[in-house]
């Protein structure tokens, strides 16, 4: 069938269950039918339509559309309509992809639940009750409600693969400087990258294709353009199972890694060890200084001049007309910078960010010599199950604490997915699996063994 019917199957679709799902900020219905229609046109007329000819794409709120809004889930971005597209966001457009709709998440990004969004929550499309995972949950939820096909989301300490996790879906975090972060709302440079999700390993691969390699509007790219494949399965991979994480998982969801572990061992040869990652311990308190402090510095921008809402200047002087505007963040977004500012300031910068710095390196310095001994680290993505809307939202340290397992491939800059492994309790659990820097075909080639 064509482009046409298929968006309008999607739209069909999108209007029937967001009323549960709540997985999109914006459903760009005019723009994804023009395109489509000269999608058909293209495909009518022989002409080249694109790897992605076709394909419904949502798009996370904080990555930037031109000529639609990217909120970031923010009061302080509410009506920002940005003049021009991401990277990634052209890359997929010049394939042929259909951007369907911007994706719900937590205000710039900062969660892991996207309840922390001015948007409402959203729901797993497993269990209406429990989060999706975040902060990229409108993204896994749209996929896994098919409302989409693929989706992009952003992973500064586990955004792509908790909410992939969570929802049952493939969601990979590349290598840092894989992908352009132009156009990415920054919210801690050094840790993010934008990635695919998708209901497969080949969907997934697929988005990573076209958006992946080199762009001269983001230095930190590496330079290249890789390609990756799924042909042929990958005989005797050495896997190294992160004791660490297991012992840290409730025993429901270390059950099924353990079982989709001895899945892999029967297979092509694999082998499967277990391995240590005794730094670790240090990882959730390096990463919550490290994205704090970068988040309180990249956030100094939304002063409601350059950017903002409507907030008249009469009556106030500078700072106080700051401070007024800037009170428009959610609790969330605030207690990031004031914590961030408080890691950096003098006194304390010693203390605390240096110190998370160095344990950057240890972690580093860990995982390449686990990488000489092993192809690929795997364990859970998500230490727990999906859990009650509301749950956790109270306790930012329980909050945090989610996301030990996924922080370390962010500290670290090494790519690491997340793929579905099967169902505890009826509630998804995933399997993350890590690789050393730019192994992305290594990690794909185990990943695809589990399809
Ligand atoms: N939950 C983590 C945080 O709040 C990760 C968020 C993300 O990857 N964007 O910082």
């Amino acid at each position: 069938f064509s482009a046409e019917e298929y968006i309008y199957q999607l739209l069909e679709r999108i209007e029937k269950v967001e009323p549960k799902v709540n997985a999109f900020v914006t459903v760009n219905n005019k723009e994804a039918i023009d395109r489509a229609r000269a999608i058909d046109k293209k495909v009518r007329d022989g002409e080249q339509a694109g790897a992605l000819a076709g394909v419904a794409v949502s798009v996370k709120d904080n990555i930037c559309t031109k000529g639609i809004k990217t909120t970031c889930a923010s009061r302080m971005l509410e009506a920002y309509v940005p003049p021009y597209d991401a990277t990634v966001v052209k890359r997929l457009q010049d394939a042929g992809a259909i951007v369907i709709g911007k994706a719900n998440l937590d205000e710039f990004a900062m969660g892991s639940t996207t309840e922390f969004s001015r948007h409402g929550t959203t729901r797993n499309p497993w269990d209406i009750s429990r989060v999706p995972g975040g902060s990229s949950g409108g993204s896994a939820a749209s996929v896994a409600a098919l409302e989409c096909t693929v989706s992009l989301g952003s992973d500064t300490g586990g955004s792509v693969r908790c909410p992939a996790s969570f929802c049952s879906v493939v969601g990979l975090k590349p290598t840092y400087g894989l992908i352009s972060r132009y156009g990415l709302v920054s919210y801690a440079n050094s840790l993010e990258q934008i990635g695919p999700l998708g209901r497969t390993v080949s969907d997934a691969v697929s988005v990573l294709n076209v958006i992946a390699g080199a762009d001269e509007n983001d230095h930190t790219t590496a330079g290249g353009k890789p390609t990756y494949s799924l042909q042929e399965r990958k005989k005797g991979l050495r896997v190294g199972l992160v004791q660490e994480f297991i012992e840290g998982a409730d025993p429901a969801v270390a059950k099924v890694i353990h079982k989709a572990a001895d899945t892999l061992v029967g297979q092509e040869g694999c082998t499967c060890e277990q391995a240590s990652l005794a730094s670790v311990q240090y990882a959730l308190a390096s990463y919550y200084t490290i994205a704090t402090a970068e988040a309180s510095s990249n956030l100094a921008r939304y002063d409601n001049v350059r950017y903002g809402f409507d907030l008249s200047p009469e009556g106030y002087e500078w700072n106080s007309y700051f401070a007024k505007a800037r009170s428009n963040f959610g609790e969330e977004v605030k207690r990031r910078i004031i914590v961030g500012s408080y890691v950096l300031s003098s006194g304390y910068y010693g203390k605390y960010y240096l110190k998370a710095q160095q344990v950057r390196s240890l972690l580093k310095r860990e995982l390449k010599a686990l990488f000489k001994k092993y192809d690929v680290l795997i364990g859970p993505t998500m230490p727990i199950l999906p859990f009650k809307i509301g749950e956790k939202i109270d306790d930012p340290l329980k909050m945090y604490l989610v996301d030990i397992d996924t922080v370390v491939a962010n500290l670290t800059g090494m790519p690491a997915m997340s793929v579905p492994a099967g169902f505890a309790d009826g509630l998804p659990v995933g399997l993350q699996i890590m690789a050393d820097e730019f192994q992305e075909q290594t990690m794909l080639d185990a990943a695809y063994l589990f399809e």
